[in-house]
């Protein structure tokens, strides 16, 4: 009797520990086939969805997204650009939302006109951009179900991302237009409303055939796989493509991607390039005598950022890319991107390299951009920050200095919402865009201060590695850099991240101490960090003292070869100062300061330097 029970028991917790720590993801294969009338801009669509539900439960409900919704007076996007402080200039008009006043043929939707599982109809509710679906019958762990799907759509005036006649003209930048899918993962579903950020969304394979004005060119995510009927640029070199009727059919195939996004126009150029040892190129942009040398320019810059993420990040996974004139600033999706292209040269350049940056951050490290927004939008300003110095060879010494001063100007402003705030939940844009793109990309420019630069960029490459066509979190990265340099880094990940405690260290007072020279440092704000201690002789020669953080349990090497470095006793968090004891008189002393690297974010860095007098 007694000997069942604890085996009972044990079951019991080995079920718990497996459930708690074995991953698992979603799966989901699309076929669609759309009909899009380019004089009023509607469009039809039927949608198959085979789906997987890989997850340890049973589903009784699912959810699709419905982003066209949003582009409605009274919406939650509407509502929202109305009442906050600082709502985006792109959307609106004197002051005003631009939703607000869109007429009825003007105005987004997305309506769901038909849905079954397996055949059979399904109870469906559409609350603005979400659908709620009650399923016929429950998706059993392991199981798949069936969605067919008829909608119908309307693409909106552009207003935020997508929509019909942009300011360039572009006539649709077709981006979150179809039914999607939400996300289940382990921490439930997302059936988040489309109010400002959007990217979360199921892996899967997408088949999709547009059936379109055959004037119109399209470019977008997914390979065709009839170039030789369509032409357009996409056809075999020296194939006659001979089309019959007003339309054509486009026929794309996307294979593990979670998103599929096109833009068409009848004025686009179509150029390709060929990477020896990479993806296709395609550029599409309107055939415009402004804009035409600046996009042939861009082509070898769009290479060479791409050897440059290859190389630092990993292998770009797909075999095409499109660089696409569109949208309203600078959009990523999979295998492509919409920009807007009247731009002066540096600024095109600068656009493409971050959107591109975004196909390693988003589109194959797919982090859930509402709630760790830092991970898409900050690793990709960081590393397109070090692409654009080397590409457009700027030669800046610390190439996120702009990043730092984004980030100091937001704690100075009292502004300044933690990193876990839903992208949506901030009170200003303006903490939105620093926190997520600024203190993001220091999140990084600072771990390399913390445990190396050479060990930040092998951490990177191994959090690709590890973790591509996935849903890493917030603790993967940690891991990652904790495996990689042997260095505790909860501290960092938690007071980074889930907090607004700032970094201020200080010299507080530098006294002789006999033939040596003692300097009593002091921890002036809540995060901790370890310190590198530049120290100068008055002959001019310097030296680096380094007091690592006790909690780190473990060190950085040299981050300066050719100086000598001295590593002195871990510094414990809980004590406000710290003794440093140099071994030189106080007369042969001519100055200090802490990391003169600047990479430290430290919000008063006027402390952090003593001279003598
Ligand atoms: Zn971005």
């Amino acid at each position: 009797m007694v000997k069942k029970i604890v085996l009972t028991l044990f079951l019991g917790i080995n079920f718990l520990i497996a459930q708690n720590t074995e991953y698992w993801q979603q799966h989901v294969d699309y076929t669609m086939d759309v009909a899009m009338n380019v004089e009023n801009y509607q469009y039809d669509g039927t949608q198959k969805l085979v789906y997987t539900n890989n997850s340890p439960d049973t589903l009784n409900r699912v959810y699709y997204h419905l982003y066209f919704n949003a582009f409605q007076p009274g919406s939650e996007m509407d509502i929202r650009l109305q009442t906050i402080q600082d709502g985006d200039g792109r959307m609106m008009n004197e002051g005003a939302s631009r939703i607000a006043t869109l007429t009825a043929n003007e105005i987004g939707y997305l309506h769901v006109q038909s849905l079954t599982q397996n055949g059979k109809a399904v109870k469906f509710n559409e609350e603005e951009t979400i659908l709620v679906v009650d399923l016929a019958e429950p998706i059993l762990p392991g199981g798949t179900a069936t969605f067919d799907m008829e909608f119908k759509g309307q693409v909106p005036l552009q207003i935020r991302r997508s929509g019909r006649n942009n300011r360039e003209g572009v006539a649709l930048s077709m981006t979150q237009w179809y039914p999607k899918m939400a996300e289940y993962d382990f921490e439930g579903w997302h059936p988040n409303p489309y109010i400002a950020r959007e990217f979360h969304g199921v892996w899967g394979d997408f088949d999709v055939k547009i059936t379109i004005d055959k004037e119109y060119v399209i470019g977008g995510t997914g390979y065709l796989q009839n170039p030789n009927e369509i032409g357009h640029g996409y056809e075999a070199p020296e194939t006659k493509v001979k089309t019959k009727g007003k339309t054509l059919t486009w026929h794309f195939k996307a294979p593990m991607v979670h998103d599929f996004a096109w833009g068409a126009d009848s004025e686009y150029v179509h150029d390709i390039v060929e990477m020896e040892n990479g993806p296709d190129l395609h550029f599409f942009y309107k055939d415009n005598d402004e804009i035409r040398e600046n996009w042939k320019n861009l082509q070898p810059k769009t290479v060479a950022a791409m050897e440059f993420f290859n190389k630092n990040v990993g292998e770009y996974p797909y075999e095409q890319y499109s660089v696409i004139q569109g949208g309203d600033g600078g959009m990523e999706y999979a295998m492509c991107t919409l920009i807007t292209g009247e731009r002066s040269f540096g600024s095109l350049v600068g656009v493409m390299v971050h959107e591109m940056a975004h196909s390693w951050f988003q589109h194959v490290l797919a982090t859930n951009e509402s709630k760790h927004s830092w991970m898409d939008e900050g690793f990709t300003s960081f590393i397109s920050s070090l692409c654009m110095n080397q590409i457009m060879e700027q030669g800046k010494e610390n190439p996120f200095e702009g990043s730092y001063k984004g980030y100091f100007n937001l704690v100075r402003s009292g502004f300044e919402q933690p990193q876990t705030t839903h992208a949506d939940r901030y009170d200003k844009n303006f903490a939105y865009g620093v926190a997520a793109y600024s203190k993001g990309s220091i999140f990084l420019a600072q771990l390399g201060y913390v445990i190396g630069q050479d060990k930040l960029m092998e951490s990177l490459r191994k959090y690709y590695s590890d973790f591509k066509f996935k849903h890493p979190t917030p603790n993967d990265i940690k891991r990652t850099a904790e495996k990689v340099s042997g260095i505790e880094l909860d501290w960092y990940l938690t007071d980074w991240t889930q907090t607004t405690n700032t970094i201020d260290y200080g010299v507080k007072e530098v006294v002789a101490d006999g033939n040596k020279t003692k300097i009593v440092l002091e921890r002036k704000g809540l995060m901790p960090m370890p310190l590198d201690i530049l120290v100068v002789d008055t002959e001019g020669n310097s030296s680096i003292y380094y007091v690592p953080l006790r909690m780190m349990r473990g060190e950085k090497v040299n981050p300066y070869p050719s100086l000598d470095r001295t590593v002195s006793e871990d510094w414990p968090w809980a004590y406000p100062t710290y003794e440093l004891i140099l071994d030189m008189p106080l007369e042969n002393l001519a100055g200090l300061n802490i990391d003169p690297s600047q990479l430290m974010a430290d919000i008063e860095r006027t402390n952090n330097i003593w001279q003598a007098e």
